[in-house]
């Protein structure tokens, strides 16, 4: 089958396209949006134990489906052991919801305001529909991610994910059905970006992942459609490593955080500044931990580093390391993108003799691959690493705590990891923002996750007693007014 209903999907192991996802139009998604909308009031009229329940359901529904998932998963994405995690982090963040949210969505006490006679009560009332699009990089986590405070707070959740990675989708739909009462308040609908359009032009509030180019497109569309929107995009993350760095402990920490899920994560680490007084040391330390890792082909059970997985991406990889050697850089391991059974598979790679001049340094390239430039002082580092138009985050490496406090202060990015790389794909309970082009909004981390889906309504109720700034009463006795 391919017809105009149907987008055709492309394995990254083999290349081929194996699989026809449905597309969903904007009459479609209309009506999927109008069916959630009738339900949601009931959802949101529930306590937030019944719901939190329900949500505790859903994360066993994802346990009893988690081999399909984890096979449709390794479909979408030629990789095994992400996958894998992905299925066993989601219901991670499922339970942390449970325990957080319960405390956080209690309502405030009524207090008295500064005006003497009114009481205050504070209600949080929650957007009718979020709507929430999704990349291609961690399919399932990063459609759920959002909807799961979304729903913890009572909206009603529609959810558009990537085009590239949609074998999931069905599966999760079954882990959805297993909870009675779920799928009438969560729903997905699949295509590409007339779909996602679709979406935002029916939703009440908006959470996108993905590109830069996207995201503003998609800012656009939510000013029109006058709803708020939170941008979750690209980075360029860097790491400085100090003078002061335990070599061998940055090498392993950055060897993780720019080639885990074969570098096509939001924070992989993509550029690396080192002291110049430890570049040698550091940058055969650090090629001796990524010449180590594999690519897991032929066996998707071996090594550690899976193909490129969306078909966009690949002349994008190719044409950031051609640029770079074109300009004088140099691999001291790896270096290509090879064609290994139909998919492409960037090398695990590290480059020397970089420099802002080229777009690895600059662009967003999303592979395996670290540049690494030294650097000759504090303010140095700190001037490169912030010559960025991302934002993301970043890390810094130093035996002095204080002095790495210090840079991170001045970075401007955020979230900083020390002594470590890439940590905001694992520590989701700290709240951060994005600063310059990598985002816009509010956390989506962190307690702060909840009050992207709410309105705050204020009751502001009179005591019963005359207030002091009504107008004078013509009725009142003579020595209550003004005169
Ligand atoms: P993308 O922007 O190409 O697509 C993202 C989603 O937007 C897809 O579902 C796509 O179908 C949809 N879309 C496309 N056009 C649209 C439109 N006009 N209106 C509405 N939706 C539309 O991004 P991608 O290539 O799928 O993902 C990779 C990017 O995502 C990278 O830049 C990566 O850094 C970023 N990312 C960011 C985070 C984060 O938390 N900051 C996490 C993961 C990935």
């Amino acid at each position: 089958m391919n017809d105009a209903s149907t987008l055709p999907t492309r394995n990254p192991r083999t290349g081929e396209v194996d699989y026809q996802m449905p597309i969903f139009t904007a009459e479609a998604v209309a009506a999927v949006a109008k069916r959630l909308r009738a339900a949601q009031p009931a959802w949101s009229a529930q306590s937030v134990a019944h719901r939190l329940d329900l949500l505790g359901q859903f994360a066993q529904a994802i346990a009893a489906e988690s081999e399909p998932l984890v096979e449709a998963l390794t479909a979408d994405t030629g990789r095994r052991i992400e996958s894998v995690l992905e299925v066993q982090g989601m219901q991670n963040t499922i339970r942390r919801w449970l325990s957080d949210a319960p405390g956080l969505l209690v309502d405030e006490a009524p207090r008295r305001a500064n005006t003497p006679n009114v009481i205050i009560e504070q209600h949080k009332r929650p957007y009718p529909l979020a709507g929430i699009i999704s990349p291609w990089n961690f399919p399932l986590i990063l459609s759920l991610i959002d909807a799961i405070p979304a729903l913890a707070v009572g909206c009603a959740v529609m959810i558009k994910p990537s085009e590239a990675t949609p074998r999931f989708v069905p599966v999760l739909r079954r882990a959805i059905e297993r909870v009675p009462g779920l799928s009438d308040v969560l729903a997905f609908v699949t295509g590409a970006g007339p779909t996602g359009e679709a979406l935002i032009r029916n939703s009440d509030v908006v959470c996108f992942t993905g590109s830069v180019r996207t995201g503003r497109r998609v800012g656009q569309l939510a000013a029109e459609v006058f709803v708020p929107v939170h941008l979750e995009l690209g980075g360029k993350d860097p790491a400085i490593v100090c003078a002061d760095a335990d070599i061998a402990h940055a090498a392993r920490a950055l060897a993780w955080g720019s080639m885990v899920n074969a570098g096509q994560t939001c924070m992989s680490i993509e550029r690396c500044y080192v002291d110049r007084s430890i570049f040698e040391p550091f940058v055969a330390a650090l090629s001796a931990e990524v010449a180590a890792l594999r690519h897991s082909f032929p066996d998707i059970a071996s090594g550690q580093i899976g193909p490129i997985i969306a078909e966009v991406q690949i002349p994008v990889v190719k044409r950031h390391l051609e640029e770079a050697y074109a300009k004088g850089a140099r691999a001291i391991t790896g270096g290509k993108v090879l064609g290994l059974g139909g998919g492409a598979w960037c090398e695990p790679t590290v480059l020397v003799d970089v420099n802002h001049d080229m777009a690895i340094i600059r662009e967003e390239t999303f592979a395996a691959i670290l540049p690494v430039m030294p650097f000759d002082n504090e303010e140095e580092a700190v001037r490169l690493a912030n010559a960025t138009d991302f934002g993301l985050s970043a890390c810094v490496f130093s035996r002095d705590i204080e002095r790495a406090k210090r840079i991170a202060a001045r970075l401007e990015a955020g979230a900083i990891s020390i002594n470590d790389a890439a940590l905001t794909s694992m520590v989701h309970d700290a709240a951060k923002q994005s600063f310059k082009y990598s985002g816009l909004g509010g956390s989506r981390m962190g307690t702060p996750s909840l009050q992207r889906f709410y309105r705050q309504q204020a009751f502001l109720i009179n005591d019963g007693s005359a207030s002091p700034w009504w107008f004078a009463s013509a009725t009142a006795p003579a020595t209550n007014r003004k005169s």
